[in-house]
């Protein structure tokens, strides 16, 4: 059986290294020239360590990674008042038996490659843009932009976000414009103050937009996300360089951590980012061809598990294909059964979670942080308990 995944992200190449740990023959094939540092910092939540733990990765992921003391919601304004704190580090492995990591995106897909070619140094294809997909007589046809074509028996889409596989199988496009940017950017922490940044995962809350701080690298580099409203986007880019100028002044009357971490970057490390939206598709399989990670279920990155979600994902469709290699389409429906309500779930929260942090009025901030605050006084590990279906998921032991 002859399996390719298009797209080297983070979830093409988990799903590729479980594949070749079950002795199955794969090829994975990516449009960009070279695996480049895109996308910044990115949060595994212990339940993606635990797939890591299981592919034997994990010590190597903890040597970059930066493991945040507590995740917590704090106030962008001058008080930085803190509304909650959820422990991490200690807390986190005691409770889930896994690390809660924050890792540089360009690390973890280092580490992956490496793995990859590890066991097989041809896997990765690079320079193939997907332009077209055909299914016939159980198998599948790929005609990439450099006009070469390829046929297999299975295709995995893990595309991601703007997915051709999505568009090409279900004529699904590329999902709303959420109203929002992201702002990305990384910082060397030797720029700033010493522990000047808290070694915590922090959103901080303001009127209409919010940021994120964290480390990455071992406490390098510092990770700022900042997520603003926007009427519409009006680049052709999915991604495109922003200007420092523009982040500062969205930022400007916010806490000092946020606009000292602003003012440290240099000119050319300001990323802005289009979120979109795609509610839960109805199939995430076709015949011979399935989904994976942003492509069957993009979501606002608001809960911080997009990336483990295709993570999670990976793992089970390859166990799946395991257990059925001539069956893929059995494999594909036990997998969308086992994954999808789980998928829809993160989606859904994160949307919600935007809203929360998203308060347009003072009088909203007080109506939704206060009781945020007074439980988090009076019941410490409330926030634990409204985590814990996410977090103690073990997708390894299914
Ligand atoms: C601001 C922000 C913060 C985030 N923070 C977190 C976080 O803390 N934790 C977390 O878990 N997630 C986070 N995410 C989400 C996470 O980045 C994504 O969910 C994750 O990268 C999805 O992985 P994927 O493998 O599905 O897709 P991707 O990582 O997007 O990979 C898709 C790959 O497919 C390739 N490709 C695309 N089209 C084609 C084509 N036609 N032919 C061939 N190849 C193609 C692309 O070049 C790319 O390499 C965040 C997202 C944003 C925007």
């Amino acid at each position: 059986m002859n399996i390719i995944i298009v797209g080297a992200g983070i979830g093409g190449l988990t799903l590729a290294l479980c594949l070749l740990r079950h002795g199955l023959k794969v090829t994975v094939y990516e449009r960009t020239h070279t695996l480049a540092e895109v996308g910044a910092g990115i949060q595994i939540g212990p339940n993606g360590a635990k797939v890591f733990e299981a592919l034997g990765l994990l010590h190597e992921l903890e040597l970059v990674a930066f493991k945040p003391q507590a995740a917590e919601m704090r106030m962008g304004d001058d008080t930085g008042r803190v509304i909650f704190s959820l422990a991490l580090g200690a807390q986190s492995q005691a409770r889930y038996h896994a690390p809660y990591l924050a890792v540089h995106r360009a690390d973890l897909q280092r580490i992956l490659v490496q793995a990859i070619q590890h066991q097989a140094p041809d896997v990765i294809k690079l320079g193939y843009e997907l332009k077209d997909l055909s299914q016939q007589d159980q198998r599948v046809t790929l005609t990439f932009t450099n006009e070469e074509s390829i046929t297999a028996d299975i295709v995995i889409g893990a595309d991601g976000v703007r997915s051709a596989v999505r568009k090409l199988l279900f004529n699904i496009e590329d999902g709303q414009f959420s109203g929002m940017a992201a702002w990305r950017m990384t910082v060397p922490s030797s720029r700033l103050p010493k522990n000047f940044v808290p070694p915590k995962a922090t959103v901080w809350v303001g009127k209409d937009q919010h940021a994120v701080t964290y480390y990455v690298r071992g406490g390098q580099l510092v990770n700022l996300v900042g997520v603003v409203k926007q009427a519409h986007w009006p680049y052709d880019d999915w991604t495109c360089q922003g200007s420092k100028q523009d982040i500062l002044q969205a930022y400007q009357d916010w806490h000092p951590i946020i606009k000292t971490v602003l003012e440290a970057g240099d000119d050319t490390e300001y990323y802005q980012w289009a979120l979109r939206d795609l509610p839960p598709l109805e199939y995430w399989y076709k015949d011979h061809v399935c989904l994976l990670g942003d492509a069957c279920h993009p979501m606002l990155p608001f809960m911080a598990q997009g990336a483990v979600m295709a993570i999670e994902d990976a793992w089970v469709l390859a166990q799946q294909l395991k257990a059925t290699p001539n069956q893929p389409q059995r494999a594909f429906e036990h997998y969308q059964k086992l994954r999808k309500p789980r998928a829809s779930k993160v989606q859904a929260t994160s949307k919600r979670n935007g809203r929360l942090y998203h308060q347009h009025s003072g009088a909203g901030q007080l109506l939704f942080y206060s009781p945020l605050w007074l439980v988090s006084r009076v019941s410490p590990d409330f926030f634990a308990q409204q985590l814990d279906w996410l977090f103690a998921e073990d997708v390894t032991k299914y």
